[in-house]
């Protein structure tokens, strides 16, 4: 049987797949979960919008004769990853995560490691700063238990309101440059960088902006989730189609 697979995108990873899919004609349907006002376009049929928790992730698979899931989210999306795993368990079809290595400091980082959102919430108490919120958009309304500061953010899609009350938003979408994120750090007298460890290139430029600065940064680990084949090119996606009991473990 030809395969079908589905892509849980939203990520450049996942585009990259979709491309590389397509150029081989393998039948693919890309998923978002319908948060970006203008999604990138892709070149294999998209589906937006979520599929309604496990049961109906499993419902859909079926519905659709999907023989393989490529869970290419974001690494902080733990729900959808997590629904994955389960939803493949429970209709026997093979899932790989295509994901990104996490980012690790090197020498000139300030870094301190933060557990999750509330910790880094709780993390900026004390006087007012500067603070780079960098986050993207789902977790900002937490920050508003330290309104003492002032945060930088940077979103893809502009907001109707602002999302916190003292706050500079810039409205762009990576990747971005270590130049480019040098001078928007300098021009809005940034002390302090808080953000996921996300991994990847395109968001790491302000990681080595934070360096060149001395900058210290906040950076959130990312979720636990089951244990799960990762793979990290879309040539290993193409392998794996090809050989899936091969051990391409990461
Ligand atoms: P999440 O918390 O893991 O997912 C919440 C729910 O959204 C899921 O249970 C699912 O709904 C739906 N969903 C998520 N991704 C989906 C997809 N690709 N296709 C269809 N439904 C999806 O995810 P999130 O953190 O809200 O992220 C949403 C999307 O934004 C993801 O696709 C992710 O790749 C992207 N993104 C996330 C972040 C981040 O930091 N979290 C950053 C950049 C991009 P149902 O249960 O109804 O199926």
């Amino acid at each position: 049987m030809s395969p079908s697979l589905l892509i849980l995108g939203g990520t450049t990873e996942a585009s990259n797949l979709a491309l590389v899919l397509a150029d081989r004609g393998i039948r693919a349907i890309f998923s978002y979960a319908g948060r970006v006002g203008k999604p990138r376009a892709q070149p294999v049929p998209v589906r937006v919008g979520g599929f309604g928790g496990v049961a109906g992730l499993a419902g859909y698979l079926r519905d659709n004769a999907i023989t393989h899931v490529i869970d290419a989210t974001h690494p902080f999306a733990a729900g959808m990853s997590r629904n994955a795993v389960q939803a493949c368990a429970a209709t026997g079809i093979p899932l790989v995560a295509l994901t990104r290595p996490q980012w690790h400091p090197v020498a000139g980082d300030q870094w301190r490691d933060i557990a999750d959102i509330e910790s880094a919430v709780t993390a900026l108490s004390g006087p007012p700063k500067r603070v780079f919120l960098a986050l993207g958009r789902m977790h900002l309304a937490a920050f508003k238990a330290q309104p003492q500061h002032h945060y930088l953010l940077r979103l893809v899609d502009d907001p109707d309101t602002p999302p916190l009350p003292n706050c500079h938003l810039v409205v762009a979408r990576g990747p971005f440059d270590v130049q480019g994120d040098m001078a928007l750090m300098q021009r809005h007298d940034t002390q302090l960088i808080v953000c996921k460890n996300a991994g990847g290139a395109g968001a790491q430029a302000k990681l080595e902006a934070a360096r060149a600065l001395h900058l210290p940064v906040l950076m959130i680990a990312r979720p636990d989730l089951p244990p799960r084949r990762e793979l990290v090119t879309p040539q290993q996606v193409l392998d794996w189609l090809d050989h899936p009991a091969t051990d391409l473990g990461v």
